[in-house]
């Protein structure tokens, strides 16, 4: 299997229909790409920076995140690369900012929230991508979204940094903005959100457990965080459909977009980018050649109207004979 997976490595992701879907990798740091390059992923559809930002004792500078981002952009020569800008706090600390501990930190003070307090930090991370964005095809997301006020806000931020570089003379290339879907309010307002973002990427990893109410490194709760609960796949459903009213792209970077079970569903609901570990990716891309977008999407009634996860793995194991 893995000798027939690794011929696929220069291989366009076509459906057996013809569809292109877009199968993306997700990194963490530059030296990620290597395995990005090697498993044929067509872009990164998640670079998460927090890594810069964290085991050391002070922020990374802009000439520090600079380098990092044009590495990547470069490696990648041209292909998509979607990188998040900061998401910390949750599980991810920096000692170094000394904030408060919370009761709720999954629910506190972090990523966006936490950018758009404190503005020195998130504008230094934006300059440093405004100026490596001439080095590649880069596609700006802001994580954790829950208002449109906070896209807004992030987005004004972001473009004022620009104007100024632009002012001083730094060259600044033409780029996307887009956001996370990981709080199901942003996913219940996918309609409002699409007229004004360039893209979406569906979180899943944070979506289920905000969704569920139920933490996603919590044992006891486990049994909740159900992937294929239909109140998810409505919520994915709504996202896609809501991009697509609007002419965007919507993908999806959490840990689901690589699960076999799921790919024929989000193929069926338009998912338009798959990104992932970049090991899951020929396994993906040999799955995908072999199914029918059409087949996929003539079963999303069935699918959404379903009661439980349970029912809803059980059809697509048998529909789609997988294991
Ligand atoms: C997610 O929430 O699905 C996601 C991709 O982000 P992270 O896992 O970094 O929270
Ligand atoms: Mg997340």
């Amino acid at each position: 299997q893995k000798a027939e997976w690794s011929k696929l490595v220069h291989e366009p992701t076509v459906t057996s229909d013809g569809y292109h879907v877009e199968l993306a990798a997700n990194i963490g740091t530059p030296d990620d790409v290597k395995g990005v390059l090697a498993n044929g992923a067509e872009g990164i559809g998640l670079y998460r920076t927090e890594f810069l930002y964290m085991g050391r004792s002070e922020l990374p500078t802009e000439e520090e995140q600079f380098i990092a981002y044009k590495t990547v952009l470069e490696r990648m020569e041209g292909k998509p690369v979607v990188v998040r800008t900061l998401d910390i706090g949750g599980d991810k600390e920096l000692p170094y900012l000394e904030l408060p501990k919370e009761m709720n930190p999954f629910l506190g003070f972090r990523a966006i929230r936490l950018c758009l307090e404190m503005q020195e930090m998130f504008r230094t991370q934006l300059r440093a991508l405004l100026r490596a964005s001439v080095y590649g095809n880069l596609k700006i997301m802001f994580p954790m979204i829950a208002t449109l006020d906070e896209f807004r806000q992030a987005k004004a931020i972001l473009l004022e940094e620009k104007e100024k570089l632009v002012q001083a003379g730094v060259p600044v290339a033409e780029f996307e903005v887009g956001m996370m879907v990981e709080i199901p309010a942003a996913a219940v307002l996918a309609d409002q959100f699409a007229k004004e973002v360039d893209f979406f990427s569906i979180g899943t990893n944070d979506l289920i457990q905000y969704t569920m109410a139920a933490d996603r490194m919590n044992e006891r709760v486990s049994y909740l965080y159900q992937p294929y609960n239909p109140a998810i796949l409505r919520l994915i459903a709504n996202v896609i459909d809501a991009a697509h009213k609007e002419g965007k792209w919507a993908g999806m970077c959490g840990e689901m977009a690589g699960e076999e079970v799921a790919i024929p569903i989000l193929l069926g609901l338009g998912l338009d980018e798959f990104s992932m570990s970049a090991t899951s990716v020929l396994r993906a891309r040999s799955q995908l050649k072999k199914l029918s977008k059409e087949e996929a999407a003539s079963l999303k009634e069935t699918i959404l109207s379903m009661n439980t996860a349970e029912e809803v793995v059980a059809f697509v194991k048998q529909t789609f004979h997988i294991e």
